[in-house]
């Protein structure tokens, strides 16, 4: 699970890791009568929205003046913000942190994530802060530093005065960058997150570290443990298709083809996925139903690929082993009639009372296209497909 900035923060005071004073508005008019009333030297207005690259789209402003943060709240609130990880579309912006714009001497790069490979945390850093780390990792890959830690171990003094040394931190500054990374790996760790990222980690022009921005991810594994955190969540940012999928025991996951696919087990989707492209189609996506197919799910898993429009047909490959076909078949035909199922449909079942399933989807006056086994079911959703 993502959080947003302004909760990323708040997790950051919790753990003392400095951040520039701030609020949150979901309501623009309460944003511009409070913006009158702060103090500030200047002001920054920043759009809530789970994405990054908000500055290059606009939806980063900073005012030296109180009218010209009114003028920025006024652009930025109720926006549609582009950014390189919106899509084309972009994201509405319905919330806004408006803060006290900090003076930044130099901009770095913190960020930490779960190592993988080395079953480790990996913590990041660059001197090259405040712009797109990915290209700093592609095109400058010496310029980000990288210290795998020990999950069962602290930080020691060595490693973060190396660190702080490899982006050019002055003496003076080492200990609060060693505090900083501690802190940042105790909130990594109690947290249950997966990502924590500081872009830019900020020296002020009277020499503090801050962190401009927050990016912080949860496991969404560990959410069980993290009551507070779940507070967070924000159902707006949410994939309407994928949450209604989890709801419903479905393993959803939306691919760029045009061939929906609806399968029980992870292991059927992917081989099916696989002699799909075989056969020179690409999936739309697959919908896993699980070790079971209850007509419910696939009502649902119905109802989701009539929503996603570049989904041209419809290929349910199922196989039937404690669950009996003649279950699903007749889950089947319960949730097409249900669901008013108007997109090719080609059927594909195999497994426990497989004749019995065939005859019910036979005599059920559903339209599909039956196939015999997977290359078939394969060869006829890449011709339905293509029209
Ligand atoms: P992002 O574009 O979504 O990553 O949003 P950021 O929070 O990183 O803001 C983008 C850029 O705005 C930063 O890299 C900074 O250059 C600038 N910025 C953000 N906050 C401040 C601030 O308090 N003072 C100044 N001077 N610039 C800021
Ligand atoms: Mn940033």
């Amino acid at each position: 699970m993502k959080l947003h900035e302004y909760q990323a923060k708040q997790l950051f005071q919790r753990y003392g890791i400095p951040v520039p004073k701030g609020v949150a508005y979901s309501s623009k008019e309460a944003a511009l009568d409070a913006v009158k009333s702060m103090i500030f030297g200047s002001w920054v207005i920043k759009a809530q929205i789970h994405a990054g690259g908000r500055g290059k789209g606009g939806g980063v402003k900073i005012a030296t003046t109180s009218d010209t943060a009114i003028l920025a709240i006024n652009s930025i609130f109720g926006m549609q913000l582009v950014t390189h990880q919106t899509g084309p579309k972009g994201k509405l912006v319905e919330r806004i942190l408006i803060e006290e714009a900090v003076s930044i001497e130099r901009e770095l790069y913190l960020g930490m994530v779960v190592d993988r490979t080395s079953q480790q945390i990996a913590l990041m850093v660059s001197a090259d802060g405040g712009m797109d780390i990915e290209k700093v990792a592609n095109e400058t890959p010496d310029r980000l530093f990288t210290m795998l830690i020990d999950g069962e171990k602290k930080i020691d003094m060595a490693t973060s005065s190396e660190l702080s040394e490899k982006i050019g931190l002055q003496q003076e500054l080492h200990v609060g960058a060693d505090e900083l990374f501690q802190n940042v790996y105790r909130l990594f760790l109690e947290c249950d997150a997966s990502l924590v990222e500081i872009n830019p980690l900020v020296i002020t022009e009277d020499n503090r570290l801050i962190a401009a921005d927050a990016k912080v991810t949860i496991d969404d594994n560990a959410l069980f443990r993290q009551s507070e955190i779940q507070e967070f969540r924000d159902p707006s940012e949410e994939d309407i298709n994928e949450s209604k999928a989890a709801e419903a025991g479905l393993n959803f996951i939306s691919l760029n083809g045009n061939i929906g696919c609806l399968v029980n087990g992870a292991g059927l989707a992917m081989a099916t996925m696989d002699i799909i492209k075989l056969h020179g189609g690409e999936p739309a996506n697959f919908l896993d139903v699980g070790g079971g197919a209850n007509a419910q799910q696939v009502a649902v898993a119905f109802q989701i690929m009539l929503q996603q429009s570049t989904v041209k047909a419809v290929l349910v490959n199922i196989f039937g082993g404690i669950m009996r076909c003649d279950v699903i078949a007749k889950g089947i035909v319960e949730a097409a009639q249900e669901t008013a199922m108007s997109l090719p449909l080609i059927i594909r079942l195999e497994g426990t009372n497989v004749i019995d399933g065939r005859e019910i989807l036979a005599q059920s006056g559903l339209n599909y296209i039956s196939a015999t086994d997977m290359d078939d079911a394969a060869i006829k959703a890449v011709h339905a497909a293509a029209g």
